[in-house]
């Protein structure tokens, strides 16, 4: 059996979240962007850079994960990945959809990015393509085996929904004749078009009851980490022995947009709830009320954007006291 390892919060390394634009090609039942609330500007070089910079001063350890939208469809990407490794970035991360736009692959050697990750839904082309778009899957797949092919560290993101837990166990074979070195099983989150919407992929919720998730993601996450693959996947139930913590307060994560806002917790993402925010090259703290108030809360539940936005994956006892505690969204175990 493969050792699991929860990956606790950890202040001593900053990590960013850059969303350099929000345009994309694809529009996937579930995906997290918003753009009333992040804005539709596709960042300058300029501004990349100058953002990257803010952070990377505040740590002598940064990591950035660039995204969007459809990062490649930003003509500057290779330009930011570089100065990005040349400021001292510790990792540098590119998420796509797979279309890799612009010729991006050719424009950036391997040891200049630590990892690109590739976003699939489904382990078959239908449940993929219903959730992510006609096409999807095949452009995402040829993606995968040009980067790996080219000796870039390829990754791949799985999203948990009610509509594709089923297809989990099939990546199994999937990732090992692709070639993947890690992969990361994500669980689906109340937001962006999902927060609009009044039903999902024909599903009556698009979240995961726990029992369900106990019984399938940690053990098919071990099978598939027996391949050599380092596999994350999210806590989400916290267990009665574990302590809940909020990475509002105890990590240094930062999930920027393009118009500007830096929120410190995924889930406040919908609201203008940011705690800082850019103003032109300068970060600054927003005014009150904002998520960083939440984060103080104490509350039984756990986390409290959990309760307010996602509360369909709580459950009560009689006595209306919860049943279990959920996790901070960002805290991973690790095989
Ligand atoms: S590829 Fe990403 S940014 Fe584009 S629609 Fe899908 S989830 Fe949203
Ligand atoms: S998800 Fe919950 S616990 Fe995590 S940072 Fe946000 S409010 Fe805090």
């Amino acid at each position: 059996m493969k050792e699991k390892k929860t990956v606790s919060f950890s202040k001593n390394s900053t990590n960013i979240f850059f969303h350099i634009l929000t345009k994309c090609n694809l529009n996937c039942l579930h995906c997290y962007i918003n753009k009333e609330q992040h804005g539709k500007t596709t960042l300058s070089i300029e501004t990349i850079k100058a953002w990257l910079d803010a952070f990377a001063a505040k740590n002598k350890i940064a990591n950035v994960v660039f995204l969007g939208g459809e990062p490649t469809l930003h003509p500057d990407l290779p330009s930011a990945v570089k100065h990005a490794k040349k400021i001292g970035y510790k990792s540098v991360t590119v998420d796509t959809n797979g279309y890799l736009f612009n010729g991006f692959l050719s424009k950036i050697a391997p040891d200049e990015i630590d990892f690109i990750s590739f976003s699939l839904d489904g382990s078959t082309k239908p449940t993929n393509d219903m959730l992510r778009g006609k096409g999807s899957y095949d452009q995402c797949i040829s993606g995968i085996k040009e980067s790996v092919s080219k000796g870039f560290n390829t990754s791949l993101i799985y999203t948990v929904s009610s509509a594709n837990i089923d297809e989990l166990a099939m990546m199994e074979p999937l990732l090992s004749e692709l070639k993947i070195g890690r992969f990361f099983i994500q669980v689906i989150g109340i937001r962006g078009n999902i927060a609009k919407s009044v039903s999902f992929a024909g599903k009556e919720k698009p979240q995961v009851l726990r029992q369900r998730w106990l019984d399938n993601i940690p053990i098919i996450a071990e099978k598939i980490a027996s391949h050599g693959i380092i596999v994350t996947y999210p806590k989400v139930f916290l267990d009665p022995e574990d302590k809940f913590e909020c990475a509002g307060l105890v990590a240094d994560n930062y999930f920027i947009f393009p118009n500007g806002r830096v929120y410190r917790c995924p889930l406040c993402e919908d609201y203008p709830l940011h705690s800082i925010e850019f103003k032109d090259k300068e970060l600054v703290k927003t005014d009150k009320i904002n998520e960083a108030d939440l984060f103080k809360l104490s509350i039984p539940e756990g986390c409290v954007m959990n309760k307010l936005i996602q509360s369909g994956n709580l459950s009560y006892k009689e006595d209306e006291s919860p049943e279990y505690k959920i996790a901070c969204c960002l805290l991973k175990e690790e095989v």
